[in-house]
């Protein structure tokens, strides 16, 4: 049998070869080389795909976070209450605006955050909410929301792993306040760099993270704040704006691959995460949970197939956060579901014959 990898990104690049080559030359004869035409055209387009009034583009989605935090006002000392289950930029940007992560657990069946959990997190110094999409896999915005509004406090979606993800027919991105967004070049939407976006439909954050994304310059050379340097460039723009108009057909093929894991593992005994009610995930990853997982993960490497997981380690966990802040935080879900995660190999393009075969090969280790 083929070895199955884990991510092959080659059907989704290669039939747009001489596209993104004349983008690219494209950029090349412009000669402007960061900002400008090609990115604002995508600016545009991106917050046109996601419902929102505006988007603005950056260096990396990680970027996004932070200022998007430092535009909602999250000041040191602050709180943000988030999950422990995500990948480290989730909470590196909370630390960066010297806030404090507060973790809530995540629910057992979607791995997302469990908004039954919210409300007791919330304390006076609660200053921002940051859900995290994982895996393609909308959060419960609406009951999020709900809470939120109640006590006024802003959202900050995690929405980089979740490009064109729908809960209750609304995408994300424009159920929070503001929403950041990844473009590494394995997420739904990838670059062939880095690149990321912060969508929100108001004019403050946009004038807030247009400011702060270009050394906080007003005006030329007018340096109201001190800022960063987090401009996207033109050849990401460009590689996006090529790329934009085919996310739909990719996660409706993510989607369809989902289904046939699901279908083939139905009565295995396998637990496939759930998507959230009212929600249809872009499965940026196929996610299982399975006891004695590192045991299963060697055994299909030894069959051939590639697996990953996402994530090892809760962040509270993590020796880079102050641990012994955390040591009487209680996270069981998270714990317990760090500890029996596997993703399994999808990608746009792939066969379903190759589904067939990695759940064969799952089926004959389980037994
Ligand atoms: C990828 C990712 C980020 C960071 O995005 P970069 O573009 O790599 O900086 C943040 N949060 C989550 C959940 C991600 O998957």
């Amino acid at each position: 049998m083929d070895t199955i990898p884990f991510l092959d990104l080659t059907p989704q690049n290669e039939p747009l070869r001489s596209e993104l080559e004349a983008a690219t030359a494209r950029v090349i004869a412009s000669g402007q080389f960061t900002l400008g035409p090609e990115v604002e055209a995508f600016e545009a387009a991106f917050a046109d795909y996601c419902g929102t009034k505006y988007a603005v583009a950056l260096n990396s989605g990680t970027a996004a976070l932070h200022l998007g935090l430092l535009a909602l006002g999250v000041k040191p000392g602050d709180e943000v209450i988030t999950v422990a289950h995500t990948f480290f930029a989730t909470v590196e940007a909370i630390l960066y605006v010297g806030a404090r992560p507060v973790f809530v657990d995540i629910h057992p069946r979607t791995l997302v955050m469990d908004t039954r959990v919210v409300e007791r997190a919330i304390t006076p110094r609660t200053r921002a909410i940051l859900p995290v999409h994982l895996y393609g896999n909308p959060v419960d915005m609406g009951a999020l929301k709900e809470i939120a509004d109640r006590h006024s406090i802003p959202v900050l979606e995690d929405a980089c792993q979740a490009h064109g993800a729908v809960h209750r027919g609304k995408r994300v991105g424009g159920w929070g306040a503001a929403a950041a967004f990844s473009f590494y070049p394995t997420k739904n939407l990838g670059t062939l760099g880095e690149g990321g976006i912060l969508t929100t439909d108001d004019q403050k954050v946009l004038d807030i993270a247009h400011s702060l994304r270009n050394h906080g310059q007003s005006g030329v050379y007018r340096h109201d704040k001190v800022g960063f340097n987090y401009r996207m460039t033109a050849f990401q723009g460009a590689v996006l704006n090529t790329k934009l108009p085919r996310l739909d057909d990719w996660n409706a093929d993510r989607r369809r691959l989902a289904e046939c894991y699901r279908g083939a593992l139905e009565g295995s005994g396998v637990e496939v995460v759930a998507e959230t009610p009212e929600s249809e995930s872009v499965y940026h990853l196929l996610s299982i949970l399975v006891s004695d997982r590192d045991q299963v993960q060697q055994a299909l490497a030894d069959r051939g197939v590639q697996t990953r997981v996402y994530y090892p380690k809760p962040l509270h966990r993590q020796p880079a956060v102050d641990m012994k802040r955390y040591a009487g935080t209680k996270l069981p879900v998270t714990d317990s579901s760090a500890a029996r995660v596997l993703c399994l190999p999808l990608w746009p393009g792939m066969r379903d014959e190759k589904v067939e075969q990695v759940v064969a090969q799952l089926k004959e280790v389980l037994t």
